[in-house]
């Protein structure tokens, strides 16, 4: 099965946080709920999603 990552610093934070998925989806809804708690982000702009979905990266 295909493994996915990403970090929250490429979208152009200094954040630390990152974290590894079975599929880019629980990538996105996982990180929306960290935007919820570590940056009062209560919902994902198209521009933030876009630049998700262009960092996650398969490993
Ligand atoms: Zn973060």
């Amino acid at each position: 099965m295909a493994h996915w990552a990403f970090a929250c610093r490429s979208t152009g934070t200094s954040c630390e946080w990152a974290l590894e998925a079975d599929s880019p989806e629980v990538i996105l809804q996982r990180f929306a709920e960290h935007e919820k708690c570590a940056h009062q982000v209560p919902e994902l702009s198209d521009d933030l999603r876009r630049r998700v979905g262009a960092a996650i990266r398969a490993v």
